[in-house]
């Protein structure tokens, strides 16, 4: 039951509306270890619940959380446009009954009209990392104030080449923070690298 997942009441009148009933494995699993503020490393596949099982620890902080950083708090690192806006949408309505924001962030859309949806001050940043990488030198993305790194499909980045722009925001991000990353396979070389580079101590969760 989502109910024993100590979840904030507007997410658990989110998952009713949406008529989530059992939380899916990899979500009884993650959500726990992410409320608890554990680093997680998690082998899981498309279609697992993964996004919910990242999404709602997230906003479970956000709510729990009364600063107010004119700067995201939650960066999602996805490998493509077509899942960050998909994410997004989960984000959405995960969120409907909360006032948190998201935006996106990824190559194809217009530079500036990007940088002027930063300036309203989303709470979360759903972004592929070339772009966010690009918003961030010319100054526009501010990350000095995330407490959550997600790595989604952290594979797929590297496969696409994406490991060295994903090292330099996580070096971004605050030292002292959240990360998550999922994975669909299981560690390479490549992986291996990036999970010691990102990760402090992670709970290691294979579904
Ligand atoms: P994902 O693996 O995150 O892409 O999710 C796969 C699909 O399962 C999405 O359409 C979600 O909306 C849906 N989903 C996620 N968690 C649950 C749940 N606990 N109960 C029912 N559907 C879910």
């Amino acid at each position: 039951m989502f109910s024993e997942l100590q979840l904030h009441e507007r997410l658990l009148k989110a998952l009713a509306e949406l008529s989530f009933q059992q939380p899916t494995e990899v979500q009884q699993q993650a959500i726990p270890a992410a409320i608890e503020g554990r680093d997680l490393y998690v082998i899981a596949q498309t279609g697992s619940g993964k996004t919910a099982a990242y999404v709602l620890p997230m906003l479970q902080r956000l709510l729990q959380d009364d600063s107010k950083p004119l700067a995201p708090r939650g960066l999602i690192l996805v490998p493509t446009r077509e899942l960050a806006r998909q994410v997004l949408k989960d984000i959405a309505a995960l969120a409907q009954f909360t006032f948190l924001k998201a935006e996106q962030v990824t190559g194809g859309e217009d530079f500036k009209v990007q940088a002027a949806r930063l300036r309203k001050n989303p709470d979360i940043v759903v972004a592929t990392p070339g772009r966010a990488l690009e918003q961030l030198t010319a100054g526009n993305l501010e990350l000095t104030a995330v407490q959550t790194l997600v790595l989604d499909e952290a594979d797929r980045m590297l496969d696409m080449g994406f490991a060295e722009d994903v090292g330099k925001l996580a070096e971004a991000c605050p030292a002292q923070r959240q990360t998550m990353l999922f994975s669909a396979t299981k560690g390479n070389r490549g992986l291996q690298r990036m999970i010691d580079s990102v990760l402090t101590e992670p709970q290691i969760l294979e579904l």
